[in-house]
């Protein structure tokens, strides 16, 4: 290959420009928060103008320890550049602000008498910000592995507090999602419940090719994850989590299933605000329900009620608020009962 004489100057000229660029900015150190200033661009007669390199000055925040003081500088700073495009920098500011706020909100969530709600909402906002950058075209390969780690991480959070809630029920044993081996809840596609329950709405499954239970958890667990699952991939839009809060299976286990803190998806719309969501496994249109979960139902009914202060008449089947044969007609009937 033959070198021609005019872009092979222009290239010695091109790398001359890019080592003063380099001494300049190193004159200035790495932590130069004003961009530096231009050099005249370099003459090439025979090729369009060449860009110089581009030179992203290091942010002010970078490598401060975390506080408050710092994402706010972060903010500040991504305020100022433009929201999208190839920035190193920009990608791990927004990264650094989310796992600041994610880190913030943990220690609120771990303090005693705090604003759980509040702290909730931030884990899940924090969440979503992880989320874009995860998939982000222009976040390195460490970035986005960094990010994910920190959605697990928020996951496991709005998840841990399951067992609060299940211990509150002292009246029965409720089986953790842990332990039914549930995915992670998405907590972007839920709304946080505010304002605790008023209210307890009793459905049954009634699921087309009904799996056959053999009364062992394991076998529950099983049919749980099917369902869990079909909520979250079948819906439009796709739910964050199975719809109900507890589930018993025809043995009486009570399983737990959407955690408290987020509302339910188990009575159209509104009807789910403040509104608990029990489901009995089986289609009580068919079969009756046996005595072990009704026993179940009457105590975690009970124990929803007591920790919620949710009168007996706030208890009703599903075909009470819409038109739907759930939750069957050998279940109806004895919630009617229960209610009164
Ligand atoms: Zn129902």
């Amino acid at each position: 290959m033959t070198s021609r004489p005019g872009p092979t100057t222009s290239l010695r000229a091109w790398t001359r420009g890019s080592l003063l660029l380099l001494a300049f900015l190193v004159s200035f150190g790495c932590r130069a928060t004003r961009a530096p200033a231009r050099l005249e661009p370099i003459a090439t007669p025979t090729e369009p103008a060449q860009h110089e390199p581009d030179v992203e000055p290091t942010p002010a925040w970078v490598g401060e320890p975390l506080s408050w003081e710092k994402l706010k500088a972060i903010e500040t700073w991504l305020a100022t550049q433009p929201t999208e495009g190839a920035s190193f920098w920009r990608v791990e500011g927004e990264l650094q602000l989310a796992q600041g706020r994610l880190e913030f909100a943990r220690r609120d969530l771990g303090a005693k008498g705090g604003d759980t709600a509040g702290a909730t909402k931030r884990v899940k906002s924090s969440r979503a910000g992880l989320e874009r950058v995860a998939q982000d075209a222009y976040a390195t390969e460490g970035q986005k592995k960094r990010a994910q780690d920190l959605v697990a991480r928020a996951d496991k959070l709005l998840d841990g507090k399951s067992a609060t809630n299940a211990n509150s029920l002292a009246s029965v044993p409720v089986i953790g999602r842990a332990i039914w081996g549930a995915a992670p809840a998405r907590g972007e596609r839920m709304e946080p419940t505010k304002g605790g329950y008023k209210r307890i709405t009793v459905h049954h499954s009634a699921e087309e090719n009904a799996p056959e239970l053999d009364g062992s958890i394991a076998d529950s667990a099983a049919a749980l994850r099917l369902m869990q699952r079909s909520h979250m991939e079948s819906k439009s839009p796709r739910w964050g989590d199975i719809g109900y809060h507890f589930l018993i299976d025809p043995a009486g286990h009570v399983f737990q299933g959407r955690d408290l803190a987020w509302q339910g998806a188990h009575a159209d719309g509104d009807n789910n605000i403040q509104n608990i969501g029990v489901c009995m496994i089986g289609n009580f249109d068919e079969e009756k329900p046996t005595k072990a979960a009704l026993d179940s139902l009457r105590k975690l009914l009970d124990g929803l009620r007591r920790t919620y202060s949710i009168p007996k008449l706030a208890v009703c089947g599903h075909q009470d608020l819409k038109s739907t044969r759930c939750p069957g007609r050998f279940l109806e009937p004895w919630v009617k009962t229960y209610a009164r």
